[in-house]
């Protein structure tokens, strides 16, 4: 059975290190330019290997690199929203939250004259709010939470947990989430700043588990989605590339890999697991009131 593989790219640019990082250190910030070299180089990959990207970008990035950001839509690969300054939406109350997924939408309709289908949260980070603000302003996916490694699952909605009490399950809605893991980002593996990560591993180590990953991936998650986080400031480096080239040359030897786009991926996913059937089916990431339960969450269109 097939296994999905996305090539996904977080084009953060300089907004990461003035959002995340709250620098104001034109060096530090200059990092981010350095996405103005390694998108084309990205692109060219794909290109050759006629594979379909994931673009996660802020829209403090598209207003920075709109012409960058017109090749990569123009070029066929899917944008996906990711933030407006690269903020961890816990810093802000809900009206602000909302405003910042607003401002990433007008930068990118701006940009691009598109609206974005999937989201990844800055540094996938979440607030209390974030998954419900998703659902309002028509997102199919999410792609930040850890839940599971190659298998989506519906998001929930409404968790609560503290330190006293047992964990409460919130309600599971249309939102499919495709997890991610920093085992398969290229920033703590290979970033430097001091004081955070000290990343700046060799290709050997980062390549074995990104194969080995895959590998476990292909042969106990048919169906699945290895889905690979990258940043073009990080993985455009000369010796990355090189091994990404690697890893992509390995992925296609095996059986039965497809590469696809995020989007495209959730949305054959929700075809073949409507959100009702997959509550009866007992699925590890359903609230466990719902498996037994022949009530769908009021928020299920399906239901
Ligand atoms: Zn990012």
């Amino acid at each position: 059975m097939t296994l999905y593989c996305a090539l996904t790219f977080d084009f953060d640019a300089m907004s990461v290190w003035i959002g995340s990082y709250k620098s104001r250190n034109p060096s530090m910030v200059s990092r981010g330019e350095f996405c103005a070299v390694a998108i084309p180089r990205i692109l060219d990959l794909l290109r050759r290997f006629r594979i379909p990207g994931t673009f996660c970008i802020p829209g403090h990035t598209a207003l920075a690199y709109p012409d960058l950001v017109r090749r990569i839509h123009a070029e066929g690969h899917e944008i996906a929203h990711h933030g407006w300054v690269h903020e961890n939406p816990a810093d802000f109350a809900e009206a602000e939250e909302r405003r910042n997924i607003e401002r990433g939408l007008e930068a990118l309709h701006e940009v691009a004259g598109m609206q974005p289908r999937g989201y990844r949260s800055p540094s996938w980070d979440f607030s209390a709010n974030t998954v419900g603000i998703l659902l309002d302003y028509g997102f199919r996916y999410d792609s930040s939470l850890m839940g599971s490694d190659f298998m989506p699952y519906y998001a929930r909605m409404g968790d609560k947990f503290d330190r006293q009490s047992p964990y409460e399950f919130g309600v599971n809605v249309d939102l499919v989430e495709l997890p991610i893991t920093w085992l398969l980002d290229d920033f703590p593996h290979f970033e430097f700043v001091d004081g955070d990560t000290y990343g700046l591993s060799a290709a050997s180590k980062v390549e074995e588990i990104w194969r080995d990953e895959f590998r476990y991936a292909h042969q106990h998650a048919p169906g699945g989605l290895f889905n690979l986080t990258m940043h073009p400031q990080v993985i455009g480096r000369g010796y990355r590339m090189m091994m990404l080239e690697r890893l992509i040359n390995y992925y296609r030897s095996l059986d039965d890999v497809v590469f696809t786009t995020l989007i495209d991926y959730a949305d054959h996913w929700r075809k073949e697991n409507p959100l009702a059937s997959w509550l009866k089916s007992g699925a590890i990431h359903a609230r466990p009131a719902d498996v037994t339960s022949s009530n769908s969450p009021s928020r299920d269109p399906a239901g």
